[in-house]
């Protein structure tokens, strides 16, 4: 993330290589984005001298987790929905929505998220990191068998709008392979990360058998405002056909669980439906020249 896009981002529209991306949430983390250190979870009480939890340690030896410091959200603005094939809501005259976790499996907070949904039977959508995933393939084969729909959230959450087509392509195709491995069916759909889409990225997805998905409430989950605030977040926007981003990984996400926990059932009160979301809009090569992977 540039400088300059920081600061665009407080705009709650950022615009890079002509694509929207996300930026509803101002980024009061940028800079330990930027720097690879500072703010978030397990860096900040590293910072202060604190001994980190072994397990912690040696996860973040093997897997740092440059995600965790970085803003994913934001609402995208209507005007230009219609300019990608990027599905932003359900098409949906019904009151069905579309629940959606990020940046995991989390081996602490996914399976609480799948207790909750499966006590309301609630099915969801879990856009996953490759790289996560290939280390806890067996929380794969408990969101398969829940009956929620696994999709593609790149193998280490890069922009993949500043990536080379043959990064992108390894980024999405490495981690299809660890889902269809684990699970036997390759996904279907894919989020990229910080939901930055440009053409490119989005025919290498198409090309990998994957629609693009995005989303139109965006609860801010990732900054631990709150569990109310994430729950008056979701209650206030959803709209019949919303599709909702949350994260089961990624960082502390008991603020997640906790909301879910609470604003599922008035959800299904108010007579809201989670659904999956379809496959739709696969992008097309229109210009017949590929996507030089
Ligand atoms: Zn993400």
């Amino acid at each position: 993330m540039t400088s300059e896009a920081r600061t665009r981002r407080k705009s709650r529209r950022v615009f890079l290589g002509g694509m929207l991306i996300a930026g509803a949430c101002v980024a009061n983390r940028a800079q330990a984005a930027a720097g690879g250190s500072g703010s978030s979870g397990a860096s900040g009480a590293d910072a202060k001298g604190a001994a980190p939890h072994p397990l912690r340690q040696q996860r973040a030896v093997t897997q740092p987790q440059s995600y965790r410091l970085r803003p994913e959200a934001g609402q995208v603005h209507p005007q230009a929905r219609g300019s990608t094939s990027v599905a932003y809501r359900l098409d949906s005259e019904e009151r069905e929505i579309a629940l959606t976790f990020d940046d995991g499996p989390d081996p602490e907070y996914t399976p609480q998220v799948l207790e909750v949904l499966r006590r309301w039977g609630v099915q969801a959508t879990f856009c996953v990191i490759g790289r996560e995933a290939a280390a806890s393939t067996w929380l794969l084969n408990a969101i398969a068998d829940g009956g929620h729909l696994i999709a593609n959230h790149s193998w280490s959450h890069p922009q993949l709008t500043r990536m080379r087509p043959t990064e992108i392509h390894e980024q999405l195709a490495r981690t299809c392979d660890v889902i269809d491995e684990a699970v036997g069916t390759a996904p279907a759909l894919a989020r990229a990360p910080f939901g930055a889409w440009n053409r490119r990225a989005l025919g290498i997805s198409a090309s990998l058998g994957m629609s693009p998905l995005g989303w139109s409430v965006d609860t801010c989950d990732w900054e631990e405002p709150g569990t109310r605030k994430i729950t008056s977040t979701v209650m206030k926007s959803v709209r019949p056909g919303s599709i909702v981003l949350l994260h089961d990984g990624g960082g502390n996400r008991s603020q997640t669980v906790a909301s879910l926990r609470d604003c599922l059932p008035r959800l299904l009160d108010s007579g809201y439906i989670p659904v999956l979301p379809p496959r739709t809009n696969v992008f097309e090569d229109r210009t017949g020249k590929g996507w030089g992977v």
